[in-house]
């Protein structure tokens, strides 16, 4: 870690913030660091990447490509990613040049889902119960030894939206799905009976203040987020339960910026299934329903700013409009909602083309 550049000052505008990543958030994050006066460098291996068309500078050049990331460290003030999948060295690369946030081990841990697992297990927070599985011995073991009738086999790395993950219900289903993996690195985990799925947006400074935003209720649909509803169906117990899952992670990891943690609610528990070390689409209702939005704390903390206050002033559901529903975005416009449309030149199938969040008046 001595090789690690803190910020000794904070981005002062008229700064340069870069973004790995040029996909929606980097697009949101760039509209934020605008509203504070600082300036967006986006860097993106797509030529036409949505976050280009809002931001006052871009590199297109892959993320293995240690010259064109040093050049891009070089013009920036503090640097900070879109999206958890950054490979180590671009990070470590990153990283000696420049302040980059979140840190280098936030990133290895949430990059692999039975690192994550363990880390949560290790602060005495619940999971789901989850055994690692690298061949096909140890998959079949572990489907014996759960003594469960219904598992998830899920790859270590590189899941997302569902992919790289099958509910399996013996041995040989388990098998099956490892090989469909390529056989690579796995866990299997119990099925949660959930009540439904929340998350938990928070973030953190370099200075250890730490701030949550109210828990949104998540839907999915096709294993892609379909909308986040305000408040959750949650006791005050429960809500603060889920700022200090947040919070003893947030900690844990040292972390800088903003986080989203992913969790079942059962009938007596909240079990944490994912980290996200970014922010994250169950919070892009805090643009409208809060004082400062994920994207303009996650900015704030990068650039050691105080952090902005997650205060709710409406109750909000945000819906996500997945390929054909943008099409549809004539009819939204005049829905009276807040709408978003991300700029991506073509509509595909399962693509996150925007969202729209409705508000209503504080109802607790
Ligand atoms: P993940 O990629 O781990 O976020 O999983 C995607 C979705 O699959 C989750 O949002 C849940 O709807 C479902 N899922 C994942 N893990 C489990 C589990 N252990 N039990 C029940 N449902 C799960």
């Amino acid at each position: 870690m001595t090789d690690v550049k803190p910020l000794s000052a904070p981005v002062a505008p008229g700064g340069t913030i870069g973004i790995l990543g040029g996909g929606q958030l980097g697009r949101m994050l760039a509209m934020a660091a605008a509203r504070l006066g600082l300036k967006a460098h986006i860097y993106s291996d797509i030529d036409d990447a949505p976050a280009f068309q809002v931001c006052d500078a871009h590199t297109v050049a892959k993320f293995d490509d240690a010259a064109a990331l040093t050049k891009f460290a070089s013009v920036c003030d503090a640097v900070t990613y879109e999206f958890e999948n950054v490979p180590a060295a671009a990070a470590a690369v990153l990283s000696k040049a420049k302040p980059t946030n979140p840190n280098a081990r936030a990133l290895a841990i949430t990059q692999d889902r039975f690192d994550e697992k363990t880390f949560v297990a290790s602060l005495g927070l619940k999971t789901a119960d989850f055994a690692q599985a690298s061949t096909e011995k140890e998959v079949v073991e572990a489907f014996d030894r759960s003594a469960k009738d219904r598992l998830i086999i899920k790859t270590r790395r590189l899941g997302y939206d569902g992919k790289g993950q099958a509910t399996v219900r013996s041995g040989e289903e388990a098998i099956r799905a490892f090989k469909e993996f390529h056989e690579v690195p796995s866990i299997l985990e119990s099925f949660v009976p959930f009540e439904f799925e929340a998350s938990v947006v928070a973030v953190r400074s370099a200075s250890g203040e730490f701030a949550a935003y109210d828990p949104a209720e998540n839907v999915h649909e096709n294993h892609i987020l379909a909308r986040s509803i305000v408040p959750a169906r949650l006791s005050a117990k429960q809500v603060e339960e889920a700022k200090s899952i947040a919070k003893k992670i947030a900690d844990a990891l040292d972390y800088v910026g903003v986080l989203g943690v992913e969790l079942f609610v059962t009938k007596d528990a909240l079990l944490v299934n994912e980290i996200a070390p970014r922010v994250h689409n169950s919070g892009h209702w805090t643009i409208e329903a809060c004082i400062c939005s994920q994207f303009e704390n996650h900015i704030r903390a990068v650039a050691g700013w105080p952090l902005g206050s997650t205060l709710r002033h409406s109750d909000a559901v945000m819906e996500n409009l997945i390929g054909e529903d943008a099409a549809g975005w004539k009819t939204l416009a005049a829905k009276g909602g807040a709408l978003h449309l991300y700029g991506k030149s073509e509509i595909r199938a399962g693509r996150k083309m925007g969202h729209v969040t409705y508000l209503k008046p504080l109802s607790k």
